[in-house]
C-alpha cells in the first residue's frame, strides 16, 4: 500500500530525515517510536506534504502512485487520512458541516455528486454511535475552545467518516491525556480492518498498550534503525533508546 523509499528531508538548510525505507501493507497497523527530536512529527509532515519541509531525495508511493508531487488535497484525495490535517479553528462551522463539506470535496474529486442528505445523516449517525460522540458534539464549532480529548475526538470522528486507506497519525505530547490516548486507541481499534493500515507516530509507549501495532520501528537521528514486532514496544518501554543506538553504532 505504502512504499517509502529512501526518503530523504530537510527544513531550513537542516537534513532531518536521512534515508527513511519503509513498507505497509493493507490491514497493517505500524508504529514509529524514537526519542525526541529524532524526526518522527517531520516524518508525517513529509507524508502530509507539507510545504515547510523539502524533500531532497527518495520516493513515496502509495497504491502505485508517487505521492510526492501532490498538494495535500490530492493525498487525501487518493485516500490518504493526516491527523493534523484540519487542526484550524473555523468559527461558525460545525463539526457536522465541516465532514459533510470534507466528503462531498472528495466525491467530486472522484467524479461523485453530493451524497445525499439522508445518507450522508445515516453514516454520521452510525459513527459517531460507534465512536461515543454526542450530539451536543456535533454541532459545536470546529475546533473552538475544543479540550485535548476533544480535538482527539474530533479527528478520529474525521478518520471514520472519511474511510481512509492509509491513516497517518502522529500523536505528539501536546494534550494527550489519559482520555485522549482512550479515544484515539478505541477509534484507531474499531476502524482496524484488513482493507486499511495505519501508520501511528508516537512519543507514547503507553499508547501501543491500548493499540497493538503489526510493525514498531524507531527512528533515531532520522534513520529507522531497528524494526520488530509489538515485543520491541515492551523492550523500548522497559530499556530506553540508548541501546538501539549503540547497537547500530
Ligand atoms: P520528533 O517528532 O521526533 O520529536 P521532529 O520531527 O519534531 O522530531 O524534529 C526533528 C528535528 O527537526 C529536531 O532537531 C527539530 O529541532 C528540527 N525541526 C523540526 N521542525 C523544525 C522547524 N520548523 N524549523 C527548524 N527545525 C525544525
Ligand atoms: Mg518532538
Ligand atoms: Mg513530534
Amino acid at each position: 500500500m505504502l512504499k517509502v523509499k529512501n526518503l530523504h528531508a530537510k527544513i531550513e538548510d537542516k537534513e532531518i530525515l536521512k534515508g527513511i525505507n519503509l513498507e505497509v501493507n493493507p490491514g497493517e497497523v505500524h508504529a514509529i517510536m524514537g526519542p525526541n527530536g529524532s524526526g518522527k512529527s517531520t516524518l508525517s509532515s513529509v507524508l502530509a506534504g507539507r510545504e515547510e519541509y523539502e524533500m531532497t531525495e527518495g520516493e513515496i508511493i502509495f497504491e502505485g502512485n508517487d505521492l510526492s508531487e501532490m498538494a495535500p488535497e490530492e493525498r487525501a484525495h487518493k485516500g490518504v487520512f493526516l491527523s493534523f490535517q484540519y487542526p484550524v479553528e473555523i468559527p461558525g462551522v460545525s463539526v457536522t458541516n465541516f465532514i459533510k463539506t470534507a466528503i462531498n470535496a472528495q466525491r467530486k474529486a472522484h467524479g461523485l455528486a453530493d451524497m445525499p442528505a439522508n445518507d450522508m445523516l445515516k453514516l454520521i449517525r452510525e459513527k459517531s454511535e460507534m465512536l461515543e460522540i454526542d450530539r451536543k458534539f456535533l454541532s459545536r464549532s470546529l475546533n473552538e475552545g475544543f479540550s485535548g480529548g476533544e480535538k482527539k475526538r474530533n479527528e478520529i470522528f474525521q478518520m471514520a467518516m472519511l474511510n481512509p486507506k492509509l491513516s497517518i497519525l502522529d500523536e505528539t505530547d501536546s494534550g494527550l491525556d489519559i482520555d485522549a490516548l482512550r479515544i484515539v486507541a478505541n477509534g484507531v481499534n474499531k476502524l482496524r480492518s484488513k482493507d486499511n493500515a495505519v501508520l501511528l507516530i508516537t512519543h507514547y509507549q503507553r499508547l501501543l498498550n491500548y493499540i497493538v501495532p503489526d510493525v514498531v520501528h524507531v527512528l533515531v537521528d532520522g534513520k529507522i534503525v531497528k524494526s520488530g514486532g509489538k515485543e520491541l514496544a515492551y523492550e523500548l518501554e522497559e530499556r530506553g533508546y540508548d541501546w538501539v543506538k549503540q547497537e547500530t553504532v
